[in-house]
């Protein structure tokens, strides 16, 4: 794994994103849920992807969950290109939502599926942090 500082290219912020990237400068991970179904949401959107409700609400979600999937990224593409080789996994929030997202902080030959992790926060000096997630400690 490269020691080189992953790129964090700055998020393209629409009406439907503002809140979710504004809670991410307070180091908070932000999901939807759907009042009328109960379905917890990532990405933000204006319609629950179940039940197509507009009665979405804000909540603060804990920021952990498991690897659900994950791949060791040799050739990065656009801001990527010289990143070297980097965790590029899907995590199951522990909400139920799954993220695209990278595993920072750790060693890929260590990672496993279902291993625990917790959201940090890179900010990108563009009006939002990336939720990246780190192995969590086992004991909490
Ligand atoms: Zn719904």
């Amino acid at each position: 794994m490269s020691d080189r500082e992953l790129p964090t290219p700055a998020p393209d912020i629409q009406p439907e994103t503002a809140a979710f990237w504004a809670a991410t400068l307070d180091g908070t991970l932000l999901l939807q849920r759907c009042s009328d179904c109960g379905q917890a949401l990532y990405y933000p959107r204006y319609l629950c992807a179940d039940c197509h409700s507009t009665n979405l609400i804000n909540f603060v979600a804990t920021g952990r969950g498991a690897i659900y999937s994950y791949t060791i990224t040799t050739r990065g593409i656009l801001e990527y290109a010289d990143a070297g080789s980097y965790v590029l996994a899907m995590v199951e929030l522990d909400e139920g939502p799954k993220m695209i997202t990278n595993i920072v902080d750790c060693d890929p030959a260590n990672l496993a599926i279902g291993q625990r992790v917790e959201v940090v926060f890179c900010d990108t000096g563009g009006g939002g942090a990336l939720p990246r997630f780190r192995p969590a400690d086992p004991g909490l």
